[in-house]
């Protein structure tokens, strides 16, 4: 399905970036806390049948999913509750796509610092992260990203309660830098942010995921 010409598809082609042809299977956003309206918002934008996800029937009809930001901690006690971890672990192995973005990145890590003794860690991404390493709620902040591949114009973001990313894996790309720390990462189809870009609304982050879901079909399983 093509976008459909609106504002933000707009804002991609101003990028100069190509339509990326929006999954004909639903991308979900896991629905149990943070701006789950916001991404559907941005993903229905891009002309994509984005659907909240909360149950493992609805896990499993997804094509990708978006894990927002919140509470890492939170969302893996949530998770556990709504009995999700085992689907999400199968589906993500079985070649499932995630944007994750800030709790949703810690989530997916390797290795969490600072996080609770046994936090929930998938560790689906070959990433360290560090939780809170800016600070708490008055250390959050906005900012221009430049981030090459979604074009020349910055990003306008939102760091929150962000962690760091302190190291990366060989098969992880880093797309975009916050003082000269990674902040936005690919490995395989997977697109992980440490900082919110639904909040102020720009959508070329969530069509750079799109896009990879069409040009690199399969790849997107856990390497580790
Ligand atoms: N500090 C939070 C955590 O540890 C993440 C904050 C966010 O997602 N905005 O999970």
């Amino acid at each position: 399905m093509a976008i459909p010409t609106s504002t933000s598809g707009a804002a991609v082609h101003a990028a100069g970036i190509p339509s990326p042809s929006a999954p004909s299977d639903p991308v979900g956003v896991l629905a149990l806390q943070g701006d789950v309206r916001e991404h559907l918002a941005i993903l229905n934008g891009l002309g994509v049948d984005a659907r909240p996800v909360r149950t493992a029937g609805e896990l499993a009809v997804c094509a990708a999913l978006v894990i927002p930001g919140g509470e890492s901690t939170t969302m893996a006690r949530l998770i556990e509750a709504f009995d999700l971890e085992a689907p999400l672990r199968r589906a993500i192995a079985g070649g499932l796509a995630c944007l994750t973005t800030c709790a949703g990145t810690i989530l997916l890590a390797r290795v969490i610092e600072d996080g609770l003794p046994g936090q929930l860690a998938f560790g689906v991404l070959d990433l360290t992260v560090r939780r809170n390493a800016y600070g708490g709620q008055q250390a959050s902040f906005e900012a221009a990203l430049d981030v090459p591949a979604v074009g020349s114009e910055p990003v306008r973001v939102a760091f929150i309660r962000a962690p760091t990313i302190e190291s990366v894996g060989p098969t992880v790309e880093v797309l975009a830098c916050h003082d000269r720390r990674p902040v936005a990462v690919r490995q395989g189809r997977h697109l992980a942010l440490t900082f919110h870009p639904e909040i102020t609304g720009d959508p070329r982050l969530h069509a750079l995921f799109l896009r990879g879901l069409e040009a690199r079909p399969g790849a997107g399983a856990p390497t580790g």
